[in-house]
């Protein structure tokens, strides 16, 4: 039989679209809530936004609670953690999952201390599985992983004796599944109980700055690292990105050095990517980096250190210097193309 106890997302929306992340987070769900033979469930507030949430029915979300209120339509911190937590108490979800966003990283916590129950956040892997306390096993309980102590170690955090289990994920990190056109979901409406005195804030006028950048959806993106980072290094970087249609990416200590914006970092306090092909040019390959651009699918590294980290996950190595590999590489793409 299966149980009522799903694995809920809360789903965050803005301007009546429904965040990537939340997306795909909406399919880890689903991929869990198979494994535990129940729904794949979805928490939303906001206004008006009924139509919009029929794609979460496509990506396999089952039940979604939704909390229509035009006091909703932007997020502010005491009104959706406490509509979530309403929400949470009558359905009782085992797992909830959040992204590791502003807006997650904000209402999360508020939620976690209210019902008293712990919290990951930044998990890069979950899982179900048992655990052992002593002579105590829980059973198909929430393995939340991530790395921990500066990306040395590869934590497993479980939080057996709260319910439910909730974590943050970072966008990118989950995979999205292809939809089934067919799916549907049930739209369940939640009355919303919040008084004035709880919104605290208002909010007039939301004003986006546009990103220099978009990893997130590039195609190709080749990455300037340290071995990259003089004047004419990141020259040939952009160069080589724009002979091949890409963008530019790069480490964290180039970022930290001034010579590109942060919005270019790759990695695990950077941006989580999957690009066609990440060229990593003078990247050493540690453990943080390889944290953001693993899932990509294609991967060449120049390096002139043969033993460099990065030949490990690499599926084209170019031992060599930047300065020399680059411009025979463009080169030789533009006279192929
Ligand atoms: C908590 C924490 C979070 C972090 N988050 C991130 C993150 O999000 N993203 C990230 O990138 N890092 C992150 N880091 C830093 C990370 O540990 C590494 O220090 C960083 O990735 C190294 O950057 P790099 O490879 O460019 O530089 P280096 O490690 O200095 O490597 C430079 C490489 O270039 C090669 N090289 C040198 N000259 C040339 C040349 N002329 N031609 C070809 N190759 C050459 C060298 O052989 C070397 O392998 C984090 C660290 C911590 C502790």
């Amino acid at each position: 039989m299966r149980s009522n106890k799903g694995v809920m997302v809360f789903i965050e929306q803005n301007n009546k679209q429904i965040a990537n992340v939340s997306l795909e987070l909406v399919c880890e769900a689903k991929r869990l809530a198979d494994q535990l033979k129940v729904d794949a469930e979805a928490v939303v507030l906001g206004y008006n936004i009924h139509r919009e949430l029929a794609i979460l029915g496509k990506y396999g979300c089952r039940k979604v609670f939704y909390t229509d209120d035009k006091r909703l339509s932007h997020f502010t911190s005491v009104p959706y953690a406490k509509t979530i937590v309403t929400t949470i108490r009558k359905y009782q979800p085992q797992i909830v999952l959040f992204g590791a966003t502003t807006v997650g990283r904000d209402v999360a916590p508020r939620v976690a201390s209210a019902l008293k129950c712990g919290l990951t956040a930044d998990c890069t892997q979950l899982q179900i599985g048992d655990h052992k306390i002593k002579d105590k096993t829980y059973h198909n309980i929430l393995l939340q992983i991530r790395p921990a102590f500066g990306g040395n170690i590869i934590a497993t955090i479980v939080s057996p004796e709260s319910t439910p289990s909730m974590a943050t994920v970072r966008e990118g990190v989950m995979k999205m599944v292809e939809i089934d056109p067919t799916g549907t979901t049930n739209i369940i409406s939640e009355s919303c109980d919040l008084a004035d005195e709880d919104f605290v804030t208002e909010v007039i006028n939301v004003v986006r700055e546009g990103k220099a950048v978009d990893l997130k959806s590039a195609k190709v993106i080749v990455s300037a690292g340290m071995g990259a980072a003089d004047s004419e290094g990141l020259e040939l970087v952009k160069a080589l990105a724009n002979a091949f249609g890409g963008v530019v990416g790069s480490s964290r200590p180039v970022v930290d050095g001034g010579l590109l914006d942060h919005c270019h970092q790759v990695g695990q306090t950077g941006v989580t990517v999957r690009p066609n092909l990440y060229i990593a040019c003078g990247i050493s390959g540690q453990i943080q980096h390889r944290a953001g651009m693993e899932g990509s699918k294609r991967i060449i590294a120049i390096n002139s250190d043969p033993d460099a980290p990065i030949f490990s996950i690499a599926h084209y190595g170019i031992v060599g210097d930047v300065h020399d590999v680059i411009p025979k590489m463009i080169k030789a793409y533009k006279a192929k193309t």
